[in-house]
């Protein structure tokens, strides 16, 4: 049992010597002292679901065994650099990581979080091109360091420091967006910003395939395609942001970009690649990759012996446990039944996303989409109560994240949608 300071000595401590601007969900927050694979527990021992692990970085399942057991092996013989050193981990990671990227993307750069892993991205893009213009999307998270920051398109997220370079284009949105779900009419402002905010030439373009922090938001339809070619038209590189839609997540595809059918030239990963110890990757091409030897870069900790050995355990884990079919499977009864929810009620505005990374709209009203925020908290709040933890995002603070473990099962998702159920039918 557990034995250390209570939630509310914690809370106190936190207020004290933490950073004031770290934010909590729910009311009196939770203290979580254990987790085992889909459940986290509280110092009291209560189990709760956990539906939103995923974004935390945890793909396989809290403290899944043999992730712990690559670790430990791995703690308990050198935890050091591999800037000066050689190490297989670091090795073997690598070359297990580009066995699963399509084309010639063979060459790993490892940070330590997704924010490293996207400016080290922009910089060689910035780098290869001899271009500084970058264009994203508006909604986008992609970091909140210098360079990525100014990629990052939501004010919640931005402070009003120097960000130079970056263009946001229309965000291809189905729900909310301009064009409804018609990928290539927004792409068309892609081209725009080209023509007419730039030189004409571009380092790069950034983009999620399933947006994330702004609300589980699937690209449109034929967007990438599209955008792509404008992109390799203006001399850029394409940069594909698999941070949280990496890593079979999506169920239909390993990779976020697979579902628009394309190949970037760039792609870089954080979160669910180490199943929740602190790593990044950038893959790129031999060619790309290149630019970086015309000064020294390193990077201390980036692809350390542990963290790279628990991203080797964490692949293994998901072809051994079929986790990617597992994620198409659960996530796909879990979306139906999501869906099935918003026949039932009016304050459900949409239901999207893929595999296990799901989002619900909460509109109080659905001709005007008027985002539902304060009863968003008030569902969240509630599910808790019934042992039930879900995320939310979405510029308005609106939607609801659902991205479980890779492990979530069809129970987990039928207990989930239940709860979700009779808390709204009490609203
Ligand atoms: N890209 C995406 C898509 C993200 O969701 C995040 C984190 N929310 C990041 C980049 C930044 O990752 P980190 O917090 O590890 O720096």
């Amino acid at each position: 049992p557990y034995t250390g300071p209570s939630a509310a000595e914690i809370l106190a401590k936190r207020k004290t010597y933490l950073s004031p601007s770290l934010l909590h969900f729910y009311n009196k927050p939770l203290n979580i002292v254990d987790g085992k694979m889909q459940y986290l527990f509280d110092e009291s021992g209560r189990r709760y679901l956990d539906a939103f692990g995923g974004i935390a970085t945890v793909c396989c399942g809290h403290c899944h065994p043999d992730v712990v057991k690559s670790i430990t092996n791995q703690i308990n013989r050198i935890q050091h650099t591999t800037v000066v050193y050689l190490n297989h981990a670091i090795a073997d990671f690598a070359e297990a990581l580009t066995s699963k990227m399509p084309g010639n993307l063979k060459v790993v750069f490892f940070t330590n979080s997704g924010t490293e892993a996207n400016e080290l991205a922009m910089m060689i893009a910035r780098l290869y091109t001899g271009c500084n213009d970058i264009i994203s999307l508006r909604n986008a998270y992609h970091g909140n360091a210098a360079g990525t920051m100014g990629a990052t398109a939501q004010c919640n997220w931005k402070f009003n420091v120097v960000q130079t370079g970056v263009h946001h284009a229309l965000n291809p949105d189905p729900y909310r967006g301009v064009f409804g779900s018609d990928g290539e009419k927004y792409a068309k402002d892609v081209q725009d910003l080209i023509d007419f905010g730039t030189s004409g030439h571009v380092a790069g373009f950034i983009s999620e395939a399933i947006q994330g922090v702004g609300g589980i938001i699937e690209l449109a339809p034929n967007y990438l395609p599209a955008v792509y070619a404008s992109i390799k038209k203006a001399g850029g590189l394409c940069i594909a942001d698999e941070v949280q839609s990496g890593f079979g997540r999506t169920g239909s595809h390993f990779w976020g970009f697979e579902t628009q059918g394309v190949v970037p030239d760039i792609v870089t990963m954080a979160k669910g690649i180490g199943n929740g110890i602190p790593l990044g990757a950038v893959v790129t091409t031999p060619e790309v990759a290149e630019v970086l030897t015309r000064r020294s870069y390193f990077n201390t900790f980036g692809g350390n012996p542990v963290c790279t050995a628990a991203g080797l355990a964490v692949l293994k884990v998901i072809e051994k446990e079929k986790l990617q079919s597992n994620a198409f499977v659960v996530g796909s009864h879990l979306k139906e039944r999501l869906t099935a929810l918003k026949d039932k009620y009016e304050i459900i505005g949409d239901v999207r996303g893929r595999g296990m990374m799901l989002g619900v709209e909460l509109v109080s009203d659905r001709q005007l989409k008027t985002p539902a925020k304060a009863e968003t908290l008030r569902v969240m709040e509630q599910m808790k109560e019934l042992g039930v933890l879900i995320g939310k995002g979405g510029f308005h603070g609106n939607v609801f994240r659902i991205t479980p473990p890779l492990c979530f099962t069809k129970d987990d998702a039928d207990y989930l949608v239940d709860a979700m159920d009779y808390t709204l039918s009490k609203m």
